[in-house]
Parts: C-alpha cells; structure tokens; sequence
C-alpha cells in the first residue's frame, strides 16, 4: 500500500465490480480475478497486492506495475473527550478534507466528505465559508471508511466497527455525483464492504435533477437537508432553494422512496436561535411533513469562528420538538458529539486553499453539476 501519491498505476479502491471485471479483463484475466481482489481488499482489509498469495504470480506481477490500494494520507488525527475521532486528509496541493468516527453503543458512524470544500453557500455551514476546491474521486472517497477501518484497528473476523456511513461531511454529494454514485455502490456491494442500504446515509442540500437520477442508480437512505418551513426562509438559508423550492424538493424526496422502496426520508433541520426555532416554524413544519413517509432530525447549531449565528437554547430545541410530536411527527434531536474538536455537523473546514469561489448565495444560480 501507498499514500495517495498522483500515480499513473489505478486505485483499485475506485473501481465497483463491474469496473474492476473489466479492469481484469483488460489485462486478460478472468472476472473471478475481480472477486479475488474485493476480497481481500475490502473483507481483509489487505493493500498490498504482492501479499495477495492466491493471485496468479503472473497476473500479480503484472497488477503491481498497473494498479495500486492507496489510501489518503493523513495529516492531523484528533480523538475528543467522548470518543469522537477526526482525521484531516490530504486532498494534495495543501487542500485537505476531513472525516469523523463516531462511537455509539449499539452503532459506529463514519462521516466522509465527497467534495474540498463546497460551492453551496450554506449561511451557517462552516464548509461553505471556505468555497469550493474540487471533488474527491471515487477511490478517496472509498479511501476514507478503509483507511478508518485501519485507523480503528478492525481486524479480519472482527465484528464490524463502522455500521453505518454518512455523507455528511465536507461537500455536497449530489454535486460530485459521478464520483458518489460508485462509492455507494462499493459499500453496499456484498462483495464490497457489504453495508446495509438503510446504513448508508446520502445527505443532500436539496439538488433535486440528481435526486431523481440517484433513484434510478442506487439504492440508500436519503437525508435532506430542509433547515426552514417555508421558502422565504429557506432561500436565505440553503441559497439552492431559490433554484429548487420546498414543494419540489418534497416531491423529489417522495419520488426517491417510491422508487426505492424505502420506508422514510429524514430531513434534517439545524436549530438557528431566534431564526428558524420558534413554534410558528414548528406548526408550518409539521403542515408540510404530517402524514407523510418523514422523519425528523434536529441538528442543534454548531458555531464556528465569525459565525453570526447562535445555537438555539435546549429548552427551545425541545418545546420546537415537542410542537411538531404533538402533530404526530417523528422527531430527533441530534446529539452534539465531538464538538471539542471541531468535528460536529457543519464545523468540518479542512482546508480549501486555491478556492473556486462558486458560491450559490451572493452569485448565479449557473452551478454545473457533472454527473
Ligand atoms: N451537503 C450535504 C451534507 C452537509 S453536512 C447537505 O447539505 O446535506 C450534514 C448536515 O449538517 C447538513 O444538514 C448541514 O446542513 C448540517 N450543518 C451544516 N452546518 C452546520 C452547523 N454549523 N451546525 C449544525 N449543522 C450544520
């Protein structure tokens, strides 16, 4: 195994069954070849090729001149006091991303980012203070839970470690679509790591186009980033929503589970003091969502540097939940972990030097999503 040098050799971790039998096939070999390699790279945990010991010598050699498991390299590994770990990552170029782990009893969270930085002007995200650098290819984006399994010191025959994976970290998902979608495909790839469909959480500001093409790809559970009621709000909130409103959004959502067969989107809603917490939001809320297949998640602001918002107090947190419960509504309030560390929802910044500003809020609506 390698860190992440550019490499003109393939990184296996990029590559879904179907690309890695035709990657094999290239060279000759047989599609079971493919299967060899998923598992002993993502059920072994193995990255280096030459210890592959059942690969044909042949077919080995030859892999190593052609391919490679290279994982990102890690710049910064922080642990905080409730067992929440954060890793910076080189994005190469003094760009870095970051990921997080995070323990529960019952359950361990991987939360990855897919883009350095993001172009979604989100006003109260920290990773949109930044602006936009690039989106992570398919192999860092693989890179991350097996570079955690390492990192958490998983061992063959273990029991998992990591149950469950979110994208929601740095980026927005939707927007690096084509580098997403086989991601996903590797995790709940039996042959890959094998993850549940409703363990893998794709967390979106609201793309709606890319909501209907991800329900024609793959099959996981879909967050929604809705953080207002109303669309007067929301559009000061999540800059997208002047280009896709809430109406729409609902009815890509409700499309998304049709499709799927899935049993609910949640949606999550950050508690803004003063902005979006008072009980009036919480009745407009619960007009849009009741009835319908939704949960919801109240994600308690997390301040950053130079942020002008505060975190709605705990006792508003719970009479807005309360509001929306009484309607019948499945609420949860997020539990803030590893804020000492600067690794709760919406503080990941890494660093986004050499930005693209693209930022939805103050300019054009022009973002080009490349699927
Ligand atoms: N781009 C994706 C993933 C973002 S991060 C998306 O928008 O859904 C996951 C969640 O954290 C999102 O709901 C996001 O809006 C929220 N978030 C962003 N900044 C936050 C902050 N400072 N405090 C709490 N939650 C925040």
């Amino acid at each position: 195994m390698s860190a992440a040098n550019p490499s003109e050799r393939t990184n296996l971790l990029g590559l879904p069954k179907a690309e890695l039998e035709s990657f094999v096939a290239e060279m000759g070999s047989k599609p079971f070849r493919a299967r060899q390699l998923m598992n002993w790279m993502y059920k072994r945990g193995e990255g280096d090729i030459t210890a592959m010991t059942d690969l044909a010598k042949d077919f080995r050699a030859e892999l190593v001149q052609r391919a490679e498991v290279a994982v990102p390299e890690i710049v910064k590994t922080q642990i905080a006091s409730d067992g929440t770990r954060k890793w910076v990552l080189s994005g190469g170029n003094g760009q870095a991303y970051e990921m997080v782990y995070i323990p529960e009893e019952d359950r361990g969270t991987l939360c990855i980012s897919s883009q350095v930085g993001c172009a979604l002007d989100c006003s109260f995200c920290s990773t949109a203070q930044q602006g936009f650098n690039r989106n992570l290819t398919t192999a860092e984006i693989v890179g991350q839970v097996w570079l955690a399994n390492r990192e958490l010191g998983w061992q063959v025959g273990d029991n998992r470690i990591i149950t469950n994976i979110v994208f929601m970290g740095m980026g927005e998902p939707l927007a690096n679509f084509r580098n997403v979608v086989p991601a996903i495909r590797i995790f709940l790839d039996d042959l890959g790591l094998d993850i549940s469909r409703r363990r893998v959480t794709l967390s979106t500001s609201g793309l709606v186009p890319q909501i209907y093409k991800l329900a024609e790809e793959v099959n996981c559970a879909l967050a929604v980033s809705l953080h207002a009621p109303n669309d007067e709000l929301r559009s000061q909130l999540v800059p997208i929503n002047r280009k896709h409103n809430i109406a729409e959004l609902l009815e890509a959502s409700w499309h998304y589970l049709d499709e799927q067969n899935g049993r609910s989107v949640t949606f999550e809603y950050v508690m803004l003091d003063g902005i979006n917490d008072q009980p009036e939001h919480a009745r407009e809320l619960a007009k849009l969502l009741r009835d319908k297949p939704a949960k919801l998640n109240l994600i308690p602001f997390n301040p950053y540097p130079g942020t002008p918002y505060r975190r709605s107090p705990q006792a508003a947190i719970e009479k807005f939940r309360d509001e929306l419960m009484q309607r019948g509504l499945i609420v949860t309030i997020r539990k803030t972990r590893g804020d000492d560390i600067d690794a709760a929802c919406g503080q990941l910044a890494g660093q986004v030097t050499d930005r693209t500003i693209v930022r939805l809020g103050s300019k054009t609506f022009g973002l080009q999503v490349r699927a």
